[in-house]
């Protein structure tokens, strides 16, 4: 049993936000983006299916488009955008890229491969734009979808949940290596792996270090820091849910897949590089927070960070 977590195709979510954007700002220009958005889709259905397959995926990509185009005359229309409309906006992306790659495996294997609505599966709290999973009920929901086949491949949208009135919540930017960590955890997988643009993890930002090599084996807490400081290959929440139920992660390269890439795991073999690696985060504000005022009174910590924290601030 396999399950494949696809992520909107490169670049269409940052697109989406954009139409969003200008919609609420009265620039109907908005339109032409959604034209391309919708005629990139269609031109890879065109590239991957039969012109008879074509006529079994096109109603859906038009019927998510039409309602895309529906919310997005909504925004135009009030001139409000909020955090709630676009999550559904950039939903879009996973869902139709979903239903096209789903149908693709249909055609093309010789096991049963089925499509799981990641909308209804995946459930989280109302924090849209960021919401937190829900993890009782979205294992138990993503156990009981693959639980009635032996063998076979399912085929689900990274990024995209609800809540639990239904309304469509997105997991943050980057989110589909953690829906991948999910469902890997919610069904007990042997490995959970990530296929990235690059050769795994680096020591070193590539772009910054020529001498930047791939790292074979990690830790999931040399992952976890690595990630939360700055290294874009992972993104940071996915190591909790493999690191919890102990599962290898495995970040490979699409574009070289020979590649072994790095195998993320509770233990590695002692080498003799003691330092795993450097990164790096542009655009930090440090804040300090002094005054005589602050000697000796309490609570001082917890209403800064409360502060922050209200600001989304981490
Ligand atoms: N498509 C989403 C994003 O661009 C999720 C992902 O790509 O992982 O943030
Ligand atoms: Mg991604």
């Amino acid at each position: 049993k396999v399950v494949v977590v696809v992520s909107a195709m490169g670049g269409v979510t940052d697109a989406l936000i954009d139409t969003a954007r200008k919609a609420q700002a009265g620039d109907e220009t908005y339109r032409d983006q959604l034209d391309e958005i919708y005629y990139r889709h269609r031109k890879a259905a065109e590239e991957l299916f039969t012109a008879e397959q074509l006529k079994q995926v096109q109603p859906f990509l038009k019927e998510q488009t039409r309602n895309l185009e529906n919310l997005l005359y909504g925004v135009l229309l009030i001139k409000e955008l909020s955090a709630r409309v676009l999550d559904t906006v950039m939903s879009y992306g996973e869902t139709v890229s979903a239903f096209i790659t789903a149908h693709y495996f249909k055609h093309n294997l010789q096991i049963p491969v089925e499509h799981l609505d990641s909308k209804q599966l995946v459930k989280t709290d109302s924090n849209f734009g960021y919401a937190a999973v829900q993890f009782d009920q979205t294992n138990a929901n993503l156990q009981q979808a693959t639980g009635g086949i032996k063998k076979g491949v399912f085929v689900m949208g990274g990024f995209i949940a609800s809540d639990r009135h239904n309304v469509v919540t997105t997991l943050g930017r980057g989110g589909s290596d953690y829906t991948a960590a999910i469902a890997g955890a919610a069904l007990n997988a042997a490995e959970i792996e990530i296929w990235t643009d690059v050769d795994g993890v680096m020591t070193a930002d590539p772009r910054k270090v020529k001498k930047a090599f791939s790292l074979l084996q990690m830790t999931y807490e040399e992952a976890m820091e690595m990630s939360h400081f700055g290294a874009k290959v992972i993104h940071p929440p996915t190591i909790q849910p493999a690191l919890d139920k102990k599962i290898p992660l495995r970040i490979k390269n699409t574009f070289n897949p020979a590649f072994p890439g790095t195998l993320i795991t509770t233990q590695t073999p002692p080498d003799d590089h003691p330092v795993k690696g450097i990164t790096s985060i542009a655009q930090i504000a440090l804040v300090s927070l002094q005054g005589s005022g602050l000697i000796g009174v309490t609570g001082i910590a917890g209403r800064l960070f409360s502060a922050l924290a209200r600001r989304r601030v981490n």
